[in-house]
């Protein structure tokens, strides 16, 4: 079997993995960024970011491009099409990465392969599934795109109520929709939730799902059902904001690396390090990742710097 060794490799090429290859390859470490897809991530998905400080405005597809070309121009390697598959801790304290392809032996790992947000499944959700046709999952992203405008939020948790609330400072209209008939966020967060509703911008809908999307070009209804009477309405709105959770894309660690019991990568918050020594996190999957860009690219770069030390300890060893 051929072994690829390098001093770091990258697991995933979203916009954690690539600030991490920039900043890896730039401190001249041999570097590899893995993605299974292509490199930028959910980005990608995204038509247009503006809450990247310092960029007032960019494509989804124009960041994801400037972050690979910007890694590659320092030396990294970018391998798209490779999946992960397994990490093992080696006797000479290296990890081996094996893939669909080949298999790594690195120095250190930092592990970048995000998660996906929690689909509604319901007819319309795909097909107007991005801010500009009106399905978005991420109010603090998309919300000024909507100023002025009727919206729907669905969701009960703490990221539901707290981006219904952000949604508000925005929107004409807010109607929050939840299926149970209490919310499973924190009571401050509920409570500042009923207080704002008292002011008309939120309306709460209780045992309430959605069971479809509408519209032509874009989001111009959705079709609300009563779980208890099962009546429906049609309700008419702008967009619709989808809060029902992430998942992280982690289930090739388990039993390997410490997650929690929602399969986010546990680390210690003062340098990024998980379970297994020589292996960091950044960005979307870690435990308590905030779920922005500019978030993960900072973890990234983070992630990069904290790692110098542990090569530094070994490098007698592996010399
Ligand atoms: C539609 C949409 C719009 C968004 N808009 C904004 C916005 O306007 N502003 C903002 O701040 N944030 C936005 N976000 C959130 C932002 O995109 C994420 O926070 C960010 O991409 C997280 O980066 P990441 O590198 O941690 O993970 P990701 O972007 O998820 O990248 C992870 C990468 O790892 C790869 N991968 C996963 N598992 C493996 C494996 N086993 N082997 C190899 N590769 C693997 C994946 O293919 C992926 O390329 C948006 C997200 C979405 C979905």
């Amino acid at each position: 079997m051929n072994i690829i060794e390098k001093d770091l490799v990258i697991v995933g090429a979203g916009p954690a993995g690539l600030a991490a290859a920039l900043y890896g390859a730039r401190n001249r470490y041999s570097t590899v960024a893995l993605d299974k897809f292509a490199p930028g991530g959910q980005i990608n998905l995204t038509d247009k970011i503006e809450n990247y400080p310092g960029i007032d405005s960019i494509s989804g597809a124009d960041m994801a491009m400037n972050l690979y070309m910007q890694a590659q121009k320092f030396g990294a390697e970018i391998a798209m099409g490779v999946e992960v598959t397994e990490l093992n801790k080696l006797p000479n304290d290296k990890i081996e990465v094996k893939t669909n392809n080949e298999t790594y032996h690195a120095k250190v790992v930092i592990l970048t392969p995000g998660s996906s947000y929690r689909n509604l499944g319901v007819p319309g959700e795909d097909k107007f599934r991005n801010a500009g046709s009106g399905v978005s999952y991420c109010g603090p992203c998309d919300a000024p795109f909507f100023q002025d405008k009727e919206v729907i939020a669905i969701g009960g948790g703490n990221v539901a109520v707290e981006d219904a609330l952000h949604l508000a400072k925005y929107c004409k209209k807010v109607t929050l929709i939840h299926r149970r008939d209490e919310f499973r966020a924190e009571p401050i967060l509920v409570e500042e939730l009923l207080e704002e509703a008292k002011k008309g911008i939120i309306n709460i809908k209780y045992n309430t799902v959605v069971t479809s999307i509408n519209g032509t070009d874009r989001v111009q209804s959705a079709t609300l059902q009563n779980v208890q009477t099962k009546e429906t309405e049609e309700h008419p709105c702008d967009g619709v904001f989808i809060f029902v959770g992430a998942v992280p894309n982690t289930s090739f660690l388990k039993g390997v690396i410490d997650l929690d019991e929602s399969g986010f990568i546990k680390c210690n918050a003062a340098d990024l390090s998980t379970s297994m020594p020589g292996v960091y996190v950044a960005g979307d999957c870690r435990v308590g990742a905030t779920m922005q860009l500019a978030t993960a690219i900072g973890d990234g770069v983070a992630a990069t710097i904290y790692m110098k030390q542990y090569i530094q300890h070994h490098a007698a060893k592996w010399q």
